[in-house]
């Protein structure tokens, strides 16, 4: 049998990455603030599929609740992390309060950082094991005003450099999602962007994500528009995707 842990699972993308996985035979282990939430998803999937779930409540913005999820993963390996926890904010940097930033700094990159390094060990002596970490269309593009796609461009580069370096077996891949309806936009209380047509479900991207992943592919981005966006973004110079950016201001 094997296991996951899955961070940021009380909802949206993390939510549906627990219930694919559930679906698959995995064991679950669900990180996220919110216990009450976590138990009752935990108890309707160890329900629906035989599997086992526990919950494992944890700030991801503390020291303290990163080490407890580090302490989890550094004793008992699991074969697959889902980096997904992660916030947007509102408002311009010079106006959010620094320790918000931070915050999101530290749930967004810091924690991805410590969870990856207490997985690997026991995927690399195992030969065996997978890591997903979250991050978002927004990182390919430095945005307007905001840290946010800043934390992104960390993560997507970060799996891109590790996954390059991992042994056979091991493998590592960047989600860059769009546009999806969970809970996020609601949170950071900014306006849900965008056309409609651009939305994606959050089961699509997980189910993008995990065929990618089995693919051998490290950076997934799910649906035509975005990697044709990312594409096209990849191809325009700097100068001119920064003024297009002040045009289409973000503030998350
Ligand atoms: P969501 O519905 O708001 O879910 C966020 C999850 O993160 C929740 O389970 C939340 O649980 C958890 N979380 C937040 N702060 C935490 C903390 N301090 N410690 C531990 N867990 C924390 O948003 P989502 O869209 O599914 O977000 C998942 C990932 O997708 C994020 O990394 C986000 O950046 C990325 N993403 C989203 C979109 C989009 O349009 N939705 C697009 C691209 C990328 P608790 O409140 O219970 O702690």
């Amino acid at each position: 049998m094997s296991t996951a842990l899955v961070t940021g699972a009380s909802s949206g993308i993390g939510a549906a990455f627990a219930r694919k996985l559930a679906e698959e035979g995995y064991d679950l282990v669900l990180v996220a603030r919110d216990k009450p939430r976590l138990e009752a998803l935990g108890a309707e999937l160890a329900e629906q599929q035989r599997i086992t779930a526990t919950a494992l409540p944890a700030d991801l913005a503390t020291a303290e609740g990163r080490a407890l999820v580090a302490a989890r993963l550094a004793e008992d390996p699991v074969h697959l992390l889902v980096n997904n926890a992660g916030i947007g904010l509102r408002g311009e940097f010079w106006r959010i309060p620094p320790e918000d930033l931070q915050r999101q700094l530290d749930i967004n990159v810091t924690a991805v950082l410590e969870l990856t390094r207490a997985a690997l060990p026991g995927m690399i002596e195992r030969g065996t094991g997978d890591v997903i970490n979250v991050s978002s269309v927004a990182g390919f593009f430095s945005g307007s005003g905001s840290t946010y796609p800043a934390t992104k461009n960390w993560v997507t580069s970060f799996t891109e450099g590790i996954a390059t370096a991992l042994p056979p077996g091991v493998r590592m891949l960047a989600l860059c999602p769009g546009f999806t309806h969970t809970e996020f936009h609601d949170r950071a209380g900014v306006a849900k962007p965008g056309p409609k047509a651009l939305w994606l479900s959050a089961d699509r991207v997980v189910a993008d994500a995990l065929t990618d992943l089995r693919r051998g592919k490290v950076i997934s981005v799910p649906g035509l528009p975005y990697k044709a966006i990312v594409a096209i973004g990849g191809l325009v110079p700097r100068g001119l995707l920064r003024r297009l950016s002040g045009l289409v201001s973000d503030r998350e």
